[in-house]
């Protein structure tokens, strides 16, 4: 059920859900922008009169395509790819590539619909986009992996540039996947452009992108703490689900800020460790070896492991950094973290909490950063790449982490403005989709 009151957006939601069957995550991620706008769209007219929600939930231009590859055996395999170019109001398509079996239209389409307000957010020249592939790339030696990178460039390759759609990595696309995609891109297109973000520092990579997601998040935590509670991260018990690039990057900078991460997981299970997560063996296990969580409490003596990832919610904390993947924590887990007394929840992964879970958070009082204002240190810091690439220049960590922190201070100023102008302090949900929605929309209203 939406809870707006206006026809015309209950009107455009209606039709979205007629035109999207079987697509609960795009719907859900609608219906969550839509509500939050609601009060915009009634004092601006015109966004009404020119369609303007209409033509935001529905993407410009939506690509399928098979991507056949042979494994080690020999053995021909054929895996679905996907982009979904969603809106370009206010500059060329941007936003990662997801390889996960769970790939599918629904996720890729509410994965580029975020993107369009989260790139936004930022202030940077970036329209939305999303892509991927139901290729599972655990267990598959570096040559399948490879192949299969290959024969998807050879595709996508068509739809995308550096002046028209600018991929990036996202779940199971690291420096290895992109590095891949951009010799292929390379090699048939015979142009070394910046089209695509997350290269290798040789190739036109820019420093701090690797941990830009991660240390975004922190620095946009920080600044909520300290304004909406005048508290900071010092001292903090912290929780993190998820143990790839944007958990361990956010495992690091809170160490740096003075708190104590005390959990890591992946899709099996979950590491306690009180003494604080040992960064240098998370690292070694997730980023070299490409190894389970599992081996954690094999090697760090007091840490233990537990079966399930969603138990990692029940580990007391102060502040909760949901990492991993989309709809990670439902009703009940919020209650289990507002019952054991956290005080901010911030998401470093796209749409981890599920409707009721906000709902908890924000009745309970609980400070709540959604994941396209808090994770948009990844685009914006691509968008850094971006800048280098068409200057030919390559500016050092310091100036890089100094504009990303810059960036992450903004955003969460814009979207604590616009909820405080439109009635709704506090509620940065609602402030983000705000923020986000009115520059793009003003940009369309422009353009006609
Ligand atoms: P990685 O592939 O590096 O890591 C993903 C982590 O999440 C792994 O620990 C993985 O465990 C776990 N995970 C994935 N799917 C599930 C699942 N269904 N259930 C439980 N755990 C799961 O991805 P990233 O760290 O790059 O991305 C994490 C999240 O952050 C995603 O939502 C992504 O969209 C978002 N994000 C990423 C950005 C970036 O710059 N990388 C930018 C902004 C947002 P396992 O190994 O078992 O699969």
């Amino acid at each position: 059920m939406i809870s707006i009151t206006s026809t015309y957006l209950k009107s455009v939601y209606a039709t979205v859900e007629r035109r999207n069957p079987g697509e609960p995550e795009f719907l859900q991620a609608v219906r969550e922008v839509l509500e939050s706008i609601e009060p915009v769209v009634i004092k601006h007219p015109e966004y009404e009169k020119n369609g303007i929600i209409e033509r935001l939930t529905e993407p410009e231009r939506f690509i399928h395509f098979s991507v056949p590859w042979t494994d080690d055996k020999g053995a021909m395999r054929v895996n679905r790819g996907y982009r979904v170019q969603f809106n370009s109001a206010i500059g060329p398509y941007k936003g990662g590539l997801r390889l996960h079996p769970s790939v599918c239209p629904s996720i890729i389409k509410f994965l580029g619909f975020e993107q369009t307000f989260k790139n936004s957010l930022t202030g940077l020249s970036m329209g939305g986009a999303k892509g991927g592939s139901d290729f599972d790339p655990k267990g598959k030696s570096d040559a399948e992996v490879m192949r299969f990178c290959q024969s998807f460039m050879t595709e996508l390759q068509r739809y995308i540039g550096s002046w028209t759609d600018i991929p990036a990595g996202d779940i199971g696309v690291g420096g290895r996947e992109i590095g891949f995609m951009f010799g292929q891109y390379k090699r048939i297109r015979n142009e070394f452009t910046g089209v695509l973000t997350g290269k290798h520092l040789a190739s036109g990579g820019s420093l701090v992108r690797t941990e830009a997601t991660g240390y975004g998040l922190l620095y946009f935590v920080e600044e909520m703490l300290e304004r909406m509670k005048n508290e900071s991260m010092k001292g903090k018990t912290v929780t993190i689900s998820g143990s790839g690039n944007v958990a361990i990057y956010a495992t690091e900078k809170a160490g740096h800020l003075g708190a104590k991460v005390i959990t890591a997981s992946d899709s099996n299970g979950y590491v306690v460790d009180k003494n604080g997560i040992d960064l240098a063996v998370l690292k070694q296990i997730k980023e070299v070896e490409r190894g389970r969580i599992s081996e954690y409490a094999k090697r760090v003596p007091g840490s233990e492991y537990h079966e399930g990832w969603e138990g990692v919610w029940t580990v007391k904390c102060n502040i909760a950094l949901p990492c991993a993947t989309q709809n990670e924590i439902d009703g009940k887990s919020a209650q289990t973290l507002v019952d054991n007394g956290v005080i901010a929840v911030a998401e470093g992964s796209n749409m981890p909490t599920t409707p009721e879970g906000i709902e908890v958070f924000l009745k309970n009082g609980v400070l709540f950063a959604p994941g396209k204002a808090s994770n948009a240190g990844g685009v914006a810091t691509s968008g850094l790449e971006m800048c280098q690439n068409s200057q030919r220049e390559s500016w050092t960590f310091e100036e890089v982490d100094a504009k990303l922190k810059k960036i992450m201070i903004d955003i969460f100023h814009r979207s604590y403005d616009a909820a405080e102008k439109y009635g709704v302090k506090d509620n940065l949900v609602a402030g983000a989709n705000i923020a986000g929605f009115l520059k793009v929309a003003n940009a369309m209203l422009w353009q006609g």
